[in-house]
């Protein structure tokens, strides 16, 4: 029986795994893939405090080694259903684990564009990681599709490796950082393509070009090699809804404070109902919710 299971190895459930440890409850936090969540892809982190310069990778694996070192126990199962009860019950495709509480810390995944082909190209030129799979492109002409955060950063990432990178997107203003659009603008291998979207994918086993098609219907074909898709997060709690109140586009309902419809089950990170999705705001949460946890499990002693 554990005090605390977490669901999900990102920056918010390692952090909450170590505000559990640290009040010396019983932890086992389950992963479906590997630590880190979505911050592994991150190339270079700018805006976590007092850690100017570190590598997504980096800061995911000194968070990983510290929640070890403190002593969690970490099983990499994927977990498909939880069970309410006196004692909770978190299934996996592995097992089943008894738990006096429940962290849901379960992250978003790629947003696809949903279009032909778009899975079968999956590798062979379709890519929703700049970093993981950027230096597949090395002097070849590439594009990035999205207006967010992650596209901008995809972008000025690939500047530095592609011969040219175009940046697709629907409307002709940013949602992402006015400084991360300013420095792409500095870059001298950088196309804009405003008000389109990518509606073709053409290439026999690969891709070699988009047909992208503006606000008024026409079509341009843009030769190409690599499309990098970033357009968006979905969350992936469809597993819980028997049990856990969602928002209409999959996000679990829960205030500032963590807590879901259920007691003693608690959510964190970018899986929760929020305005900013950050690193900074991940680890808030990850703190809150273990904090209630706590609370929680001390109470009915
Ligand atoms: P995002 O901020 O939700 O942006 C998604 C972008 O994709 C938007 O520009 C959106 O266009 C576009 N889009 C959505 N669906 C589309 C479709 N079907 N076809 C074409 N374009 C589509 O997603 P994100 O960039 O992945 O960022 C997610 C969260 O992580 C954000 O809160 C972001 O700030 C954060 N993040 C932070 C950092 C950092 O702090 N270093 C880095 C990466 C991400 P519209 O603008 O027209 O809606």
């Amino acid at each position: 029986m554990y005090d605390i299971i977490i669901v999900g190895a990102g920056p918010s459930g390692l952090t909450a795994a170590i505000y559990g440890r640290r009040a010396n409850k019983k932890v086992l936090v389950l992963e479906a893939l590997s630590y880190g969540g979505q911050i592994i892809n991150t190339l270079k982190i700018e805006n976590y405090p007092a850690a100017p310069n570190i590598s997504g990778f980096d800061f995911a694996t000194t968070l990983y080694n510290q929640v070890k070192d403190l002593g969690t126990d970490i099983k990499f199962e994927k977990v498909i259903e939880i069970k309410d009860g006196i004692e909770k019950e978190v299934i996996t495709t592995k097992g089943s684990y008894k738990s006096k509480t429940i962290i849901l810390a379960t992250g978003c995944e790629n947003r696809k564009l949903g279009i032909d082909r778009e899975e079968e190209l999956i590798g062979r030129g379709v890519s929703y990681c700049a970093t993981c799979d950027g230096g597949f492109y090395k002097d070849k002409d590439v594009a990035v599709v999205g207006g967010g955060n992650t596209a901008l950063e995809d972008a000025l990432y690939l500047c530095d490796v592609a011969n040219k990178v175009y940046l697709i997107h629907r409307r002709d203003e940013f949602r992402g950082e006015e400084g991360l659009v300013d420095k792409l603008k500095e870059k001298n291998n950088i196309e804009f393509v405003y008000n389109s979207n990518v509606t073709k994918l053409n290439g026999d086993d690969k891709l070699s070009s988009v047909i992208v098609t503006d606000k008024e219907g026409n079509d341009k074909e843009i030769m190409i090699s690599g499309l990098f898709i970033a357009v968006g997060k979905i969350p992936e709690n469809e597993n819980f809804r028997k049990l856990i109140n969602l928002d209409d586009s999959g996000y679990i309902i829960a205030p500032e404070n963590c807590h879901t419809n259920v007691e003693g089950i608690f959510v964190c990170g970018d899986a929760r109902v929020k305005e900013v999705r950050q690193l900074v705001t991940a680890a808030s949460d990850g703190a809150i919710s273990a904090t209630e946890a706590i609370r929680y499990i001390n109470e009915r002693k």
